[in-house]
């Protein structure tokens, strides 16, 4: 078993994410198996050195070990690449030059679980306009999705399935056909980045040889996009444990603007980051915090 754990050096973590890292560590030191940090830098302008120096104290502090030394996405730009050239060697991705106020401005632009969905302005330009534009325009690189769901109707006559490993108090546990489409066409290559969340983390699982992606509620259906990426990509697929998400004392879910709740602030009071593992291995949660209703 290979587990890992992701943060993104963006902010302070909190208990929700020391909850992730108890539950990836518990489930692969319980196998025998190997426990990996990756650190989720990709988005230059947003991550800070810091946060991963005090990822990684609050890691130790909660008495966690990991295996190997930290994988950098900012270290993985030549596998990103790599798949983006099989894609669109594929065929089944276009350069879209819209900009976020184009698309917002478009009236037929609905929501889908990672944003608008595109219109799909850009989807039908020729090479020679692509190429033109290419040249001198900023662009990011899109999926197009219809296409992909061409090719997996002729290659995965069952469908796109994954496993859910869930919490014992989880719905929606066992095998799930990911439908991908609902995202419409996702960005794969930012405008400002070598790579999208979705490529980057969908490639990274693959080349740790992740064997279960443990990782908050709210990024299971980030799973039909990295389900698609695998078959796309002729990866294998991860079991997934989507755990439950944590709400601070306000009953709103954890996020990383919520200062109280962040573990470098507990650590630096003094409080026993082994104890609080302890509690969080038993999912106990300290007093005040609660896990979101499922
Ligand atoms: N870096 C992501 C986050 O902090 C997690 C990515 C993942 O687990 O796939 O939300």
């Amino acid at each position: 078993m290979v587990t890992r754990f992701a943060p993104s050096p963006t902010g302070p973590l909190h208990l929700g994410h020391a909850y992730c890292a108890v539950e990836g560590h518990e489930a692969a030191r319980g196998a025998s198996g190997r426990f990996l940090i990756r650190i989720d830098d990709i988005d230059g302008s947003r991550s800070r050195p810091q946060y991963v120096d005090a990822a990684l104290d609050v890691l130790r502090w909660m008495g966690l070990d990991w295996d190997d030394a930290p994988i950098f996405q900012s270290a993985h730009l030549a596998h990103y690449q790599a798949a983006l050239d099989e894609l669109r060697a594929k065929d089944l991705l276009y350069p879209c030059f819209c900009t976020r106020a184009d698309i917002t401005a478009s009236l037929s632009a609905p929501h889908g679980p990672s944003g608008i969905i595109y219109p799909g302005t850009c989807r039908d330009l020729s090479r020679s306009e692509q190429q033109r534009r290419c040249a001198s325009e900023a662009h990011c690189w899109r999926l197009d999705m219809a296409k992909a769901m061409l090719w997996v109707a002729a290659h995965f006559s069952q469908g796109l399935i994954w496993e859910e490993a869930g919490d014992g108090n989880m719905a929606g546990k066992g095998p799930q056909r990911a439908e991908p489409q609902t995202h419409g066409d996702i960005v794969l290559a930012r405008k400002d980045a070598p790579a999208s969340y979705h490529l980057a983390s969908s490639v990274d699982d693959a080349v740790m040889g992740v064997t279960h992606v443990i990782r908050g509620a709210d990024l299971r259906q980030s799973t039909d996009v990295h389900r698609l990426l695998q078959a796309l990509l002729g990866w294998p697929t991860p079991i997934y444990h989507h755990h439950l998400l944590i709400c601070g004392p306000d009953g709103r879910r954890l996020a990383k603007r919520n200062q109280a709740a962040a573990l470098e602030t507990w650590r630096q009071a003094g409080h026993d980051g082994r104890r609080l593992a302890d509690q969080l291995r038993q999912h106990k949660l300290p007093t005040g915090y609660s896990f979101q209703k499922a």
